[in-house]
């Protein structure tokens, strides 16, 4: 039974923003960035305010008003894609604003406001928005600055556009690679148990069910005899063969996941229950009839369910696992389809 993990939640600096619904982590980090714009910006407002800097001032104080209102919006909504993209460029042209206005001093606000573009946006569209800024900044500065200075700032904001542009990049793929990994079984490179039970809290998120998605739960009989009298390496041989065979008799919209030690799931989707049915046939024919160890026969039993209407997953594998065990009861090498109750009116 999975242990739930409330230590990592308390521990977070930033529980409390995660407490009534689960976040996103885009959504976490969108709104740490406005919050913490505000306090870097608002003194420097209000001390223009002070001086009577009217549109500076204008400019700075839009910019706080403008996180805290996203900072609500996300909070509230949930919704960061379109946000990102409006707090970056709001940013961007409030950095320009800002330069134009208040000269050459300010150009240091360049750098944070571009590498800030790569923590909210796909590397290719923060690169995009700040190489657009890069040429107006060239434009506001060339009638002030001197050439040598000028290529020294060009250089170096492109060069730390360039390593942040390579590090998030390298970033997204790493955190695609361990997503895969993490949601893979090591010994079969089926889905593993991870990768099962996030398809099922997937389904059940769904409003529409699936009405013709089917599970399949395939348990080896007298597996333990394998292992007894073969060994353990030779177990693992059985298994990594046995899901070579799944793979060649299923479809590729159909899911394979080791759901336990000898026991896999498949999700055969949009087949209908009499597809499903007849899969399951051919996958305990299939297994029967291949040379999976030599000299030890080896079978497998299997339930099968459709989705129930509600789509609840644990409605949905219990009915699978009734009808497992009833194939278990009848002898085993043995496949059970679950009758589907038809609703009146
Ligand atoms: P039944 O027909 O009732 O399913 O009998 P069984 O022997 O298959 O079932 P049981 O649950 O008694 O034993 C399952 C065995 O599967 C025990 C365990 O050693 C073996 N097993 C589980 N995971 C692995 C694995 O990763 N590798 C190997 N080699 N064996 C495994
Ligand atoms: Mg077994
Ligand atoms: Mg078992």
């Amino acid at each position: 039974m999975p242990i739930p993990d409330s230590r990592n939640k308390k521990d977070s600096p930033f529980a409390w923003l995660s407490d009534r619904r689960k976040r996103s982590k885009e959504e976490v980090i969108l709104i740490i960035m406005c919050a913490l714009s505000i306090p870097s910006i608002l003194p420097f407002g209000l001390y223009r305010l002070w001086q009577g800097a009217w549109l500076s001032a204008a400019v700075d104080l839009a910019l706080v008003l403008a996180m805290l209102s996203v900072i609500v919006h996300v909070w509230h909504t949930g919704r960061y894609k379109l946000a990102s993209l409006g707090v970056t460029l709001f940013y961007s042209a409030g950095m320009l604003a800002t330069i134009y206005l208040r000269g050459l001093a300010l150009v240091y606000w360049v750098y944070p406001t571009m590498i800030a573009a790569f923590f909210m946006l796909r590397p290719k569209v923060a690169l995009g928005i700040n190489s657009v800024s890069l040429l107006v900044l060239v434009a506001l500065l060339l009638p002030q600055m001197e050439m040598l200075n000028l290529l020294t700032v060009v250089v170096t904001i492109s060069l730390v556009n360039l390593f942040a542009y390579i590090f998030s990049h390298r970033t997204g793929l790493q955190n695609r690679e361990l997503h895969i990994e993490a949601e893979r079984d090591f010994l079969t490179g089926v889905g593993n148990r991870r990768a099962f039970d996030s398809k099922l809290a997937g389904y059940a998120a769904e409003r529409r069910p699936q009405p013709e998605a089917c599970l399949l739960l395939l348990d080896l009989d007298h597996f333990k005899q394998v292992n007894d009298q073969h060994g353990h390496p030779a177990g693992d041989e059985v298994l990594r063969r046995l899901c070579d065979v799944l793979r060649h008799h299923t479809r590729v919209t159909d899911e394979i996941f080791r759901y336990g030690g000898e026991e896999f799931a498949i999700i055969a989707n949009g087949a209908g229950l009499r597809a499903a049915g007849k899969l399951a046939e051919t996958l305990r024919s299939a297994v029967a009839a291949a040379p999976l160890l030599d000299g030890h026969p080896i079978t497998a039993s299997i339930g099968v369910a459709p989705m129930p209407r509600g789509g609840v997953a644990s409605e949905w594998l219990e009915q699978a696992d009734r009808m497992l065990y009833a194939a278990k009861e009848g002898g085993r090498n043995a496949v059970r389809v679950a009758r589907v109750v038809e609703e009146r009116g």
